[in-house]
C-alpha cells in the first residue's frame, strides 16, 4: 500500500465501495455514486468496529476483507495494552484489513463458539474462518508478523 491510507466505505444505500482518504474520515463524506451520506459504521477499515453476538455474522464472517478481531474485557489489564496497538493496525492497514473489537463478557455466544479461554485473544478471520489465533499481549511487531501471511498488499 502506498502513501496516505485510503479507507473503503461501503454505501448502505447503493452498495458502492467508496475510497475515502483516511484524513477525511471525520468529514461528512457522501457516496460518490448516489450521494447518500456515509456513516462511520460503514468503514471497512481505518477504525475498529464494535462486534457483538448480533452482528458477528455480518461484520466478521461475511467480511470481504480479512478480519482481526480483538476479544477483550473491561477488567483485563493486558487487554488495555493491546487495544491501542489494534487501533494503530486498523489505521495502517485500512482497506486491506478490517478490525473489530468484541467484549467477551457481553457477547458469550462468540466467545464460547471460538473457545476463548484467556484474553486478550486476537482472532484472524479470512473468508469467515479462523486462520490464526494470537493469545496474550504480544508486541505490535509480532502481531504484524502473524497477520502478514493473511493480508494482501502488506
Ligand atoms: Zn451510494
Amino acid at each position: 500500500m502506498s502513501g496516505a491510507n485510503v479507507i473503503l466505505v461501503k454505501c448502505k444505500n447503493c452498495g458502492t465501495m467508496n475510497r475515502i482518504p483516511s484524513d477525511k474520515m471525520n468529514l461528512k463524506a457522501r457516496c460518490g455514486r448516489c450521494k447518500a451520506p456515509l456513516e462511520l459504521n460503514d468503514f471497512a477499515g481505518g477504525v475498529p468496529v464494535t462486534v457483538t453476538d448480533a452482528n458477528f455474522e455480518m461484520e466478521v464472517r461475511q467480511s470481504p476483507l480479512p478480519v482481526l478481531l480483538d476479544c477483550w474485557a473491561p477488567w483485563c489489564g493486558p487487554c488495555r495494552m493491546v487495544s491501542p496497538i489494534v487501533d494503530e493496525i486498523a489505521r495502517e492497514m485500512a482497506g486491506a484489513l478490517k478490525v473489530g473489537k468484541l467484549n467477551v463478557d457481553e457477547n458469550p455466544m462468540v466467545a464460547s463458539k471460538y473457545r476463548i479461554m484467556s484474553i486478550p485473544t486476537l482472532l484472524v478471520f479470512k473468508n469467515g474462518r479462523v486462520v490464526d489465533q494470537i493469545v496474550g499481549a504480544l508486541p505490535k511487531a509480532q502481531i504484524l508478523n502473524r497477520l502478514r501471511p493473511h493480508i494482501p498488499y502488506s
